[in-house]
């Protein structure tokens, strides 16, 4: 069905996954977090294993950055146990451009440029 000759290569350089960020707290006894890490680690899943953990520091969580096509996909990564308690948050970046666009339809009053011409004029 697919036609070799119509893959568009800008659509395709420009397509961006969506990317995710998910957290799996999880019991702070040994024994609990433990097995969670074993869980993670017997996946043989790329994103399972590859998880940060807070652990070590008294912050018994696991977090992951993926890239995938969807929120459920994303959902989905999480072993079937720890997925009621599992925050999955979209993650974006900013430009300057927007930032630059956000401040300037949320300031009072654009005064910058009417200053900029005041201060070379006059003497203090
Ligand atoms: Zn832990």
């Amino acid at each position: 069905m697919s036609e070799p000759g119509r893959v568009n290569p800008v659509e395709t350089a420009v397509k961006t996954m969506p990317k995710f960020l998910i957290d799996v707290p999880h019991d702070p006894d040994v024994l609990a977090c433990a097995r969670v890490v074993q869980v993670f680690l017997a996946s043989g899943s790329h994103f399972l294993t590859n998880a940060d953990w807070g652990c070590m520091d008294g912050e018994h969580r696991a977090w992951m950055l993926v890239e995938v096509d969807s929120r459920s996909e994303a959902q989905s990564i999480v072993p079937p146990g720890l997925r009621a308690h599992a925050t999955i948050v979209q993650l974006n970046k900013f430009s300057m451009d927007q930032i630059d666009d956000i401040m300037r339809r949320h300031s009072p009053k654009p005064a910058v440029s009417r200053e900029d011409a005041g201060v070379s004029s006059g003497p203090p």
